[in-house]
């Protein structure tokens, strides 16, 4: 049987959280996230990540890659194109079902997510509405345009959210192709060819990380909703005939999370309440795989930072739930505007793969050893995360504006931090103090993400370094150049210890990858 997990264990105190536009004026100042094209007026929907945000980014992108792939024998990677035959979407069923509903103003053209501006509005859920009630709950709410202010929201044709475009020089139908809107799809299309030469047995995942895009109509909440963003997904396959039967769900028997099932929900509830996975599997809440799926995500994010008091796990209510789907639980995040749905995980069956052996006439089953006989195997759990949504969870939750120092300080987890360590000369005009702090960061750089800084008195550096979330400092004094030792500054306690320069890269891997405490040092 597999060992149980310890859960961990959210560290740090909950203190207030910023607006959304909080947040984006912070990314944007010290170059984590840029609107896009903002010397043009900006492109609503796309953002640019700068410096400090495409080292975050890659480095989230890294550990989740390492924590599903790399570091399990049941999951491998694909990295599958953008733009891929528009076949695909026909038989996925995007091409006819992956619309939102839009409210047009009759007055100035305006168009909106309806199903948005109503909950926005008029407070009411809209969850599993469709179009005609939409209306009615524009006209008995009186919903203005949020752009003239008028009475005359419409409710429009469906809208489709992929992005089209042309490939090659022809024009036309035959020519046409979409900008992908997932990346699940390309896992399907790929899935015999991936089985058969990773010589895969059942069950087994699929993952990819990449880029995919939706033509939202009204993008909005900074990195929340945008038409560009990138997505992390594993198709998680297992035999039609064992779908209940995981064998590792007990690793997280005792593992805690905060549940809200869709029971909850439809008794007017939106409270949720913590759940041991033991009682879900034993209230028959949720099938074993599903549940282990949702406990490994969670894991996830709180073993990198992310606060477990701001995650829960919700169930889909029947109305909300895709055509596809057999059960859906939503990993939410307590964003400044509520709770809302940071990771989709949905049983999905055979649903896919089927569509794809109809639409293409190919044989996409899978040949059990076992038996000898041909299966199509069923998706137990697709985890499917959005990379930007992650991106803004452990920003929140790392971010902290702390009045000792009068500064904010990002208590990123160090494997997330976008500089693991900055190297200063205490001051910069001491010619043998800059020599030897610029032979030490050029020896620390070949291992680490490193910053050399000169510039400002040093607590201006540290304060620096604790907005862009680097957990240690290394500074150069007189006493160095006649010990041969540097301090190390910890971001969090902002203690120091004195330690052997020939020591340091050591102790540093050791720091940033929890395998000492700065504590230890003393
Ligand atoms: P929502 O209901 O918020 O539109 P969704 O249910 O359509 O999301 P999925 O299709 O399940 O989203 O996509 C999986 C994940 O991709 C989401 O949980 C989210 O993290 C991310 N994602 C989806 N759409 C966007 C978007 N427009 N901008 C940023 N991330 C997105």
């Amino acid at each position: 049987m597999a060992e149980e997990r310890k859960q961990p264990q959210t560290k740090q105190p909950q203190p207030k959280k910023l607006t959304i536009d909080e947040m984006a004026t912070f990314c944007k100042r010290k170059g984590f996230v840029y609107q896009n094209s903002e010397i043009y007026g900006g492109m609503s929907g796309f953002f640019d990540y700068g410096p400090l945000g495409v080292e975050l980014k890659n480095n989230i992108k890294h550990e989740w890659w390492k924590a599903h792939v790399q570091s399990r024998q049941d999951v491998v990677g694909i990295d599958g194109s953008i733009i891929t035959h528009p076949k695909v979407w026909e038989a996925s069923g995007h091409v006819a079902n992956f619309t939102d509903i839009m409210a047009k103003c009759g007055k100035c053209g305006n168009s909106v997510r309806a199903d948005h501006i109503v909950e926005d509005k008029a407070k009411v859920s809209t969850t599993g509405l469709y179009a005609p009630q939409l209306q009615e709950l524009i006209f008995k709410h009186k919903v203005k345009c949020p752009r003239c202010g008028t009475d005359a929201l419409k409710i429009a044709q469906p809208f489709n959210l992929m992005f089209k475009t042309t490939v090659g020089p022809s024009e036309g139908k035959e020519a046409e192709a979409y900008l992908r809107p997932e990346t699940a799809q390309l896992i399907f299309a790929n899935f015999k060819l991936v089985q058969e030469n990773a010589r895969m047995k059942l069950p087994f995942g699929i993952a990819q990380i990449g880029k995919a895009f939706r033509n939202e109509i009204s993008p909005r909440d900074f990195l929340f909703r945008c038409r560009e963003f990138e997505q992390m997904e594993i198709e998680y396959f297992v035999h039609p005939h064992k779908v209940e039967n995981c064998p590792y769900v007990d690793e997280f028997s005792s593992y805690e999370i905060n549940v809200l099932t869709s029971e909850m929900q439809k008794k007017g509830g939106s409270e949720h309440k913590k759940m041991k996975i033991k009682e879900m599997l034993d209230k028959k809440l949720i099938l074993p795989w599903h549940a282990y799926w949702l406990a490994f995500e969670h894991n996830w994010f709180v073993g990198l930072g992310a606060k477990s008091e701001n995650l829960r796990i919700r169930q889909h209510v029947k109305e909300e739930k895709s055509h596809y789907a057999t059960d859906t639980w939503d990993l939410e995040y307590n964003f400044p505007f509520g709770w809302k749905e940071l990771e989709g995980i949905s049983n999905r069956s055979d649903y896919d793969l089927q569509q794809h052996i109809k639409a293409s006439g190919k044989d996409l089953g899978y040949f059990d050893p076992e038996t000898s006989a041909k299966v199509v195997p069923h998706v137990v759990a697709e985890p499917s995360l959005g990379v930007d949504r992650t991106f803004l969870v452990f920003l929140f939750d790392a971010y902290e504006y702390d009045s000792k120092r009068e500064n904010i300080v990002l208590h990123l987890n160090p494997k997330l931090a976008p500089i693991k360590v900055a190297v200063f000369p205490l001051l910069s005009n001491k010619e043998e103090l800059v020599t030897a702090a610029k032979k030490i960061y050029d020896e620390l750089k070949e291992d680490f993400s490193c910053l050399y800084d000169e510039a400002g008195s040093i607590g201006k550096r540290y304060a620096r370094m604790d907005e862009a979330g680097t957990p240690f400092c290394v500074t150069i004094d007189f006493d160095s150049l006649a010990k041969h030792d540097v301090t190390i500054r910890d971001r969090d306690s902002t203690k120091q210890a004195r330690v052997k320069i020939k020591e340091l890269p050591n102790i540093l891997w050791q720091l940033l990858s929890g395998k000492i405490d700065f504590g230890n040092l003393h």
